[in-house]
């Protein structure tokens, strides 16, 4: 079964359809981007299925189950997790603090602030910031942290709270090639290992092509292709919607025989 499933999802603001019956899957452990030029209506996309915008029209099931039109909070519950955009982290708490935070909050308890920290999974919360590399700033307040480093605390929150999808809606915005390349590397690092479904949105082509193992391209508010990097490379209309927006597709990778 797919983990998430979109059916002919519609979105408009005024006259502008966003999102134009666009349907796809996501499959277990996907790493699936989604891609199209500025205004194509990948956010708007992302805000149906993490439940901030109510779709007009079509479906969105997670795990068979129909989550369209529910609360974010509900969405969340249900295992739809969500980086980098949103800021996650509360700057005057220290890295470890907010991965507890989020521990606790994933396991419903209340978090009690006169309670010593080491009640509140500790070990795990270091467990993830190792994953992360963050350990050695584990006592740092986040306020403090560079850019990357923010980043990376966020994804040891947003797998704190065992998504079956994560959402990543541009997690490498403001950041240099090199970093956006560790990121994404690390993102698909941590979630093969567990499984985890991704959707994301990339600006660079490179990154895109590197990563996915499928991407769905969408211009003006409808799907126009589905298939692996190579194919989508080759794709003469993905092409030609791109033309003018200064991306560069790269040539495809020869293979000898
Ligand atoms: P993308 O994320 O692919 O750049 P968006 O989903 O943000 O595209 O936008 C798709 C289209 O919908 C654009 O034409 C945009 O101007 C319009 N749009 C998005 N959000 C709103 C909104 N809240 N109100 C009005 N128009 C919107
Ligand atoms: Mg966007």
């Amino acid at each position: 079964m797919s983990v998430l499933s979109v059916r002919s999802l519609c979105k408009s603001f005024g006259g502008v359809r966003a999102v134009d019956h666009v349907s796809f899957d996501v499959d277990p452990g996907e790493f699936l981007a989604l891609i199209g030029p500025n205004g194509a209506g990948k956010s708007t996309c992302f805000n149906m299925i993490n439940g901030q915008l109510a779709p007009d029209d079509g479906e969105i099931r997670l795990m068979g189950r129909d989550i369209a039109r529910l609360p974010p909070r509900s969405i969340w519950r249900l295992g739809v997790g969500r980086t980098f955009q949103i800021a996650a982290t509360f700057g005057s708490f220290t890295v470890l603090e907010n991965v507890q935070m989020a521990l606790i909050s994933h396991k419903r308890e209340v978090f009690r602030f006169w309670k010593p920290a080491a009640a509140h999974h500790e070990q795990r919360a270091l467990d993830l910031l190792d994953q992360v590399g963050m350990k050695d700033s584990a006592d740092r307040a986040c306020r403090e942290l560079a850019y990357g480093d923010v980043k990376r605390v966020e994804l040891a929150i947003a797998l704190a709270n065992e998504p079956r999808l994560l959402l990543m809606d541009e997690p490498t915005a403001g950041m240099a090639p090199r970093e956006r390349n560790e990121l994404i590397a690390l993102v698909k690092r941590l979630v093969v290992d567990r499984g985890i479904s991704v959707l994301f949105t990339e600006h660079s082509m490179d990154v895109v092509f590197a990563f996915a193992d499928r991407i769905i391209v969408l211009a003006r508010g409808r799907l126009i292709a589905d298939g692996d990097a190579n194919s989508i490379r080759e794709n003469a209309q993905v092409r030609e919607v791109y033309l003018g927006t200064g991306k560069t597709f790269g040539r495809k990778r020869e293979t000898t025989p």
